[in-house]
Order: C-alpha cells, then sequence, then structure tokens
C-alpha cells in the first residue's frame, strides 16, 4: 500500500451513496505534508513532460495543487464555478456537473491565464464520473494549449471516469484507485498499481 492508500485506511470514511468522506487530511482540514508527499509522486510520474502550468477547480483542489506546484515550479490557475449567465467574452467556460453536489455549475478561466504556449498539468482531489476533468479539458482545448497529464488523489475505480479518460489517450495518475468502498462495514478495496 503506497502512502495515501494508507492514510485513506487510517482516516477515511465511506458514505452511502459511494462516497468517500476525506475531510480530516484532504478536502476540509489539510495535510500538507501528505499533500507535499502527492506532489513528490506526480513529478516523479511526469519528470519527462514540459509542464509550465497547473489547472485545478475550485474549492478542494486548489491546496493540492499549490502544493505540487512547488514541486514543479509553475503557476498553479484555478476554473472559478459561476452561476451566472452572463459570463463576457475573455473567459473561457465549461459547463460541470457536480457529482457531490448534484448540481450544474459553470466553470470559468479567464483567457488571460491559458494560452497555446502552455503545456498543462491538471489536478484535482477525486475523480468519479469524470465530468470535472471533462470541463477542464475542453477548456485547455479551447485555449489550444496542451494538456500533459492529469493527476489525482483518489480516483474512484468503480466510476466511469477514469476509464473513459484513459480511453481518450491521456496520462492519468491516480496515487489510490478505490476498486470498491461498503458503507455498512467501512471496508475499502484498491487498485493494485
Ligand atoms: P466527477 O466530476 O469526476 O464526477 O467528480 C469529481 C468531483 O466530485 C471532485 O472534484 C470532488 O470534489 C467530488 N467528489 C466525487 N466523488 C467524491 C467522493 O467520494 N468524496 C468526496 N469527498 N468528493 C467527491
Amino acid at each position: 500500500m503506497n502512502f495515501l492508500e494508507e492514510r485513506i485506511m487510517k482516516d477515511g470514511i465511506v458514505k452511502e451513496g459511494n462516497v468517500l468522506k476525506v475531510d480530516s487530511f484532504l478536502n476540509h482540514q489539510m495535510d500538507i505534508r501528505l499533500f507535499d508527499e502527492m506532489g513528490a509522486e506526480w513529478k516523479r510520474r511526469f519528470a519527462d513532460k514540459p509542464i509550465n502550468k497547473i489547472l485545478t477547480i475550485e474549492a478542494s483542489g486548489i491546496g493540492i495543487a499549490c502544493v505540487a506546484a512547488r514541486h514543479f515550479d509553475v503557476p498553479v490557475v484555478f476554473a472559478k464555478k459561476s452561476k451566472s449567465i452572463n459570463i463576457e467574452g475573455d473567459m473561457y467556460v465549461a459547463e460541470v456537473e457536480s457529482f457531490t453536489h448534484k448540481c450544474k455549475n459553470q466553470v470559468i478561466v479567464s483567457k488571460k491565464f491559458l494560452n497555446p504556449e502552455d503545456h498543462v498539468l491538471i489536478i484535482d482531489d477525486f475523480l468519479a464520473n469524470g465530468c470535472a476533468l471533462q470541463g477542464l479539458i475542453s477548456i485547455i482545448t479551447e485555449a489550444g494549449a496542451t494538456v500533459e497529464g492529469i493527476g489525482i488523489a483518489v480516483e474512484k475505480g468503480f466510476q466511469v471516469g477514469g476509464r473513459m479518460i484513459r480511453n481518450l489517450g491521456f496520462q492519468l495518475e491516480s496515487l489510490a484507485i478505490v476498486d470498491a468502498m461498503d458503507a455498512s462495514t467501512g471496508e475499502i478495496t484498491f487498485r493494485e498499481q
């Protein structure tokens, strides 16, 4: 088991509705030493890629992306969630359905901060059905920039997102892949990597 899988076993809580709660170390209270280890691992896995920018999505991706960015020595851009329909023309826009909140959000990135010269690493905390990632990929594509890879902390391997993203040909590096979890027993099964 790697360091993140061990931490999930120790402090993760399996909830009804296929939700894994990791808010004591990942997305509410944040363990920065753990984030630093995650950043180092992504740097190792993407060592051969010419990454010059990290893109994430608010809110829970931001902390992880910022700590990871220290290992790549690049700036972080985060897609902002916006309810507004009147978005000005200087923004890239994508529609994203939230798995946990069951609502649709527009996510926006200013055209100032993504351009065709950018080689982007996407970072996020969770991958479930892949809606958040699809939105970020479409924004990068619209900017004419290149997706160099995707780093995810926890992939829920029993949902469709991981397979879909790998089938599209992207290098997806999930530090923990949960293949099964049971809310009644609390049991979590990780995919062998
Ligand atoms: P997707 O767009 O891949 O369906 O879902 C990704 C987003 O949903 C993540 O950014 C994360 O915020 C949230 N999410 C999905 N599944 C879980 C989960 O089991 N636990 C938590 N805490 N968040 C999740």
